[in-house]
């Protein structure tokens, strides 16, 4: 290949990553902004990008979700309010200065859609799509005044399975709009869950809870904290999590959630 080539590679790839084209343009071809246009309407006809919710093609400028459905997403609005059902959820357990849950999560609807493209599909861009319009939201709440937002942390083993963690992907969206700082090495998870299912509530508890810790004991001491998860059911997670950052002196706590599973 030479330099005069190798310049001008051209790569066009569909949404779910399985076909990748590249192409070699002569140097000059760049100087006509529509050679690359053509290309990738030439391509968007053979193989379109579309909608993961409802499979429309999506359109210049549509990355994942087509505006419709973006438009249409279950939004709680729960950031307008304090005490709204997701802070409700942490009464009498644990301090939290404000909680909110930016959608609906529910068995069929498009956040479920959404979710499992995203922590099973390997679209992990879903969770930074989603997470700033989280950021939008929150910009006009007192969580924007935290310094830091803390995703919680993936299991080591899942980790690795999946190679990233959605709940980071969501917290650089919410970053990205904010604009504070992501902070992936203070919270760490430690011991193995294992299997939930079979075990008694009280069991559950217990390795939940010690699953978190802190990278050193001050790492947030004095500190505002956003934590971000995926989806909130009864809150144990997170719950977990907020005892191992109230270690640190002085630190509170917000939570933004990608979704609440309110049944
Ligand atoms: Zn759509």
């Amino acid at each position: 290949m030479t330099d005069k080539y190798r310049k001008h590679i051209f790569f066009w790839e569909n949404p779910d990553k399985t076909l990748i084209f590249a192409f070699l343009l002569p140097d000059n071809c760049m100087a006509f902004p529509p050679v690359s246009e053509l290309i990738e309407s030439f391509f968007g006809l053979i193989y379109p990008n579309i909608c993961v919710c409802c499979s429309r093609t999506l359109l210049r400028g549509e990355h994942y979700l087509c505006a419709h459905c973006m438009y249409d997403l279950p939004v709680t609005g729960f950031y307008r309010y304090a005490d709204n059902p997701v802070e409700q959820i942490f009464w009498g357990r644990v301090r939290v200065e404000r909680a909110v849950a930016h959608y609906f999560f529910r068995k069929g609807n498009r956040i479920q859609t959404l979710v499992h493209q995203m922590k099973y599909h390997g679209q992990k861009e879903i969770g930074e799509l989603l997470g700033k319009e989280i950021g939008k939201a929150l910009r006009k709440s007192p969580l924007a005044d935290v310094d830091m937002v803390l995703p919680v942390p993936l299991h080591p083993d899942k980790l690795r399975k999946r190679g990233y963690n959605q709940s980071e992907w969501i917290a650089r969206g919410i970053c990205a709009e904010i604009h504070k700082p992501l902070n992936v090495t203070s919270l760490i998870r430690r011991s193995s869950a294992g299997t939930q299912t079979k075990k008694k509530r009280y069991e559950r508890w217990e390795n939940v809870e010690k699953g978190f810790g802190l990278s050193h004991p001050d790492a947030l001491a004095g500190k505002y904290v956003l934590l971000v998860d995926d989806v909130l059911t009864t809150g144990a997670t997170l719950e977990a999590c907020i005892h191992a950052v109230q270690r640190s002196a002085d630190t509170k706590v917000g939570i933004a959630a990608l979704a609440w599973a309110s049944d």
